[in-house]
Formats: structure tokens, C-alpha cells, sequence
């Protein structure tokens, strides 16, 4: 569907929401004995709205629509939907104003402001402006302490801000309103703060304390395992401490552990030495994304022979197609048909993407914790099956 017809859809459904509206305050005032003069009063800026709105005229439509709700002062819904319409059609500008001018009124209901602050949130987090959305979420709160709806959104713009502990307090609240926990959540949040000390701070003390916070409400959050796994590579720690930590992550989470193998492939003595360990774990789980992680992660520091060697000594066929692409983007011997293939095997392999979330079916290329789509935790992993 075209965006013109979406938007035209949109349009559509608020004119009828209007109209429905309208006539259902008509049908209650005539009930209440209302002059008959005044409801057509409203009627017919109602129908020349309407009008305007399917002739995709939103400015006259808008002026109109005003018009329908200065004649009843508890007119909040239509200025509500009107708002909602305009943010839906990405006529930011003109919701914000909207939702100010509500805000603006004397006559408004303390739910009405609670609305219309969170719909002005809305608006301002829509278009980018995330401080202006969180003081309009903020005073939400202020009327309503329990809001939930606005402390979501709140956490969502502290995850993209990337302010990790002050999301972490949100999620908080947002459990004791619910009822219920998130602890594999709020283990993410600390070992985004435990990276974000480390790499950004260079404090690997504070660092260290969050990680295993993370992991002492969640022994599954491999976030955390790998801020550890640096930490270690960065002290230089003797090769069993860092098998160690590897030997844990792989027992909790072995869906996320060859994410682990990066951090260390760089440094020549851990690189020979984790050859016996990630060995050993392809015997043991026959897991082709570590496998294929291992030998790419190899072939990119420069020991492609070495590729082939453990390709040997591992017996590993791939068992996907994606598997068997992978591994012949790494072939570098053979014959001019092996050699074009390896290279077309190449070209494919910069464009695919690797990850996949198994909550929203988003792919994309790099590991993240985060689902960017629907902002899961945990839920992207390697790529399995038999497609490419
Ligand atoms: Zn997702």
C-alpha cells in the first residue's frame, strides 16, 4: 500500500471516528431536549471537515475540526484524535500544537491534561526531540505517579539514550506497577553500564561490580560474560581464567558464546591457546555458528591455513547452505573454477545479514542486544537453518 493511501485511509477512519462522535453527543442532547439549531451548528463544520480531509486539504479540514470543538467545550476526544491523526501522518508541527493548545485550556480535566501531556509526549518523541518528550512524560507522572504507558516510554528513550542506570530505575517502577519481574531485563541495563564504565569511563572496577550484578540476577545474560571476558584479556589474566569465565558462559547461554570468541582472537597466545577449548565445544554441541564464527574470526586476523587445519581436524561439514557459503568464502586454494566461486562466496558474504530476532523477525548485520525493532533483550541470534 502506497504511503498517500495510507495516510488517505487514516484520514478516512478519523472523519468516520468524528462523525460517530458528533452524532452521538446530536442523539444525547436531543435526549436532553437540546435546541435542534445547535447541533447542525456543529454538523456542518463536521461535514465540511470531513470533506476536506477526503480531498486532502488538512489545513482547511484542521480549521474546520476546531470549529466542531470550540462549540462544546468537553470537545477533548476530537482535538485527541485529531492529534493522534496528525502525528500518524507525520505533520509533527501540527499535533504538538494541538496538544499545547489543549494544555492551554482553563477547562481542562486533570485525566485530560494526563492525556494530553503524554499525547505531547508522543508528538516530541516522534519527531526526535527525546528532552522535550521526557518532560512531557514527566509531567504525566505528576498526575499520575502509576502511569504506565508514559514510564515505557520514558525507559525507551533512556535505552536509545543509551543512560542505562536511570532506565534501570524506571523498569524498576514499571515491575512494582505490574507486579511482575524482569530480571534478564534489568541484567542487560547493568551490563550496558558495565561496558559503557569500561569502554567509555575506563573504570574496570565499576565495570566489574556491574557485570556481576547482571549476572547475580540473571546467570544467563551473556552481555555481561563478555565485559567480564575483556576485562580479563585486558589484565593480561592467565589462560584458565578466561577458559573459565568462556566455560560458564557456554553452559548458560550457548546461544550467544561464540560472541566471546572476537574479544580474543586478536592476541596470538589466547588465539593458539582457546584452539583445545572451542574444540572441545564443537565436540560437544556441534554448534555451526561457533564453528563458523571460529574459523571467519581466523581468516580476518590473517591465519587462513590455519582455517583449514582445524576445518580438518573438527571433520566439519556445514549442515545449512548458509553454512557451506560461509565456509567457501573462506576457501583459498584450488583450482579457477574454486577460485571464482570462493570469490562470488565473498561478494555474497559482505551482504548478508548474520543475525536474526526471534521475537520480530528483524535481521541485521551486526550482534546486538537489543532487538532495534521491538527492543527485546536477547532475542537476536545467529542466523540458523537451510536458507541463505
Ligand atoms: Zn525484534
Amino acid at each position: 500500500m502506497t504511503t498517500i493511501t495510507h495516510v488517505a485511509l487514516l484520514f478516512l477512519a478519523v472523519a468516520v471516528l468524528l462523525a460517530w462522535w458528533v452524532w452521538n453527543q446530536r442523539e444525547q442532547d436531543v435526549d436532553d431536549g437540546e435546541d435542534a439549531a445547535a447541533n447542525d451548528a456543529r454538523i456542518t463544520p463536521l461535514l465540511r471537515g470531513i470533506n476536506y480531509l477526503l480531498s486532502d486539504q488538512a489545513d482547511l479540514a484542521l480549521q474546520e475540526m476546531v470549529q466542531v470543538a470550540r462549540l462544546r467545550s468537553d470537545a477533548i476526544d476530537v482535538y485527541m484524535a485529531l492529534g493522534e491523526m496528525f502525528r500518524s501522518s507525520g505533520e509533527i508541527g501540527r499535533a504538538v500544537r494541538i496538544h499545547q493548545n489543549l494544555l492551554a485550556r482553563p477547562d481542562i480535566s486533570s485525566d485530560g491534561r494526563l492525556q494530553a501531556h503524554f499525547a505531547l509526549g508522543r508528538d516530541f518523541h516522534t519527531g526526535g526531540l527525546l528532552d522535550r518528550a521526557l518532560r512531557q512524560y514527566d509531567h504525566a507522572l505528576g498526575i499520575q505517579s502509576d502511569h504506565l504507558p508514559s514510564l515505557e516510554a520514558s525507559l525507551r528513550i533512556r535505552e536509545q539514550s543509551r543512560e542505562w542506570l536511570p532506565a534501570e530505575e524506571l523498569l524498576c517502577r514499571i515491575e512494582r506497577i505490574r507486579g511482575e519481574e524482569s530480571h534478564f531485563h534489568r541484567a542487560s541495563l547493568y551490563a550496558e553500564e558495565a561496558r559503557r564504565c569500561w569502554r567509555d569511563d575506563h573504570h574496570p572496577e565499576e565495570a566489574e561490580d556491574f557485570a556481576n550484578r547482571a549476572i547475580g540476577l540473571d546467570a544467563a545474560c551473556a552481555a555481561a560474560y563478555l565485559v567480564q571476558l575483556d576485562l580479563l584479556i585486558a589484565q593480561t589474566a592467565p589462560w584458565q581464567a578466561i577458559e573459565d569465565r568462556f566455560t560458564l558462559l557456554w553452559q548458560q547461554c550457548r546461544h550467544h558464546a561464540a560472541q566471546a570468541i572476537p574479544s580474543w582472537i586478536g592476541h596470538d597466545a589466547y588465539r593458539e591457546a582457546s584452539t583445545t577449548l572451542l574444540l572441545r565445544c564443537w565436540h560437544d554441541g556441534h554448534d555451526e555458528q561457533l564453528m563458523l564464527l571460529w574459523l571467519e574470526q581466523l581468516y580476518a586476523a590473517g591465519c587462513g591455513s590455519r582455517v583449514k587445519e582445524i576445518v580438518m581436524e573438527s571433520e566439519f561439514v556445514p549442515v545449512s547452505l548458509r553454512g557451506e557459503m560461509r565456509l567457501l568464502a573462506l576457501r583459498e586454494e584450488g583450482d579457477a573454477d574454486s577460485q571464482r566461486l570462493a570469490e562470488r562466496a565473498r561478494v555474497w558474504r559482505k551482504q548478508v545479514k548474520d543475525y536474526r530476532c526471534h521475537e520480530c523477525g528483524v535481521e541485521v548485520r551486526e550482534m546486538r542486544w537489543q532487538c532495534p525493532q521491538c527492543h527485546q533483550w536477547g532475542s537476536i541470534r545467529a542466523q540458523e537453518g537451510g536458507g541463505l
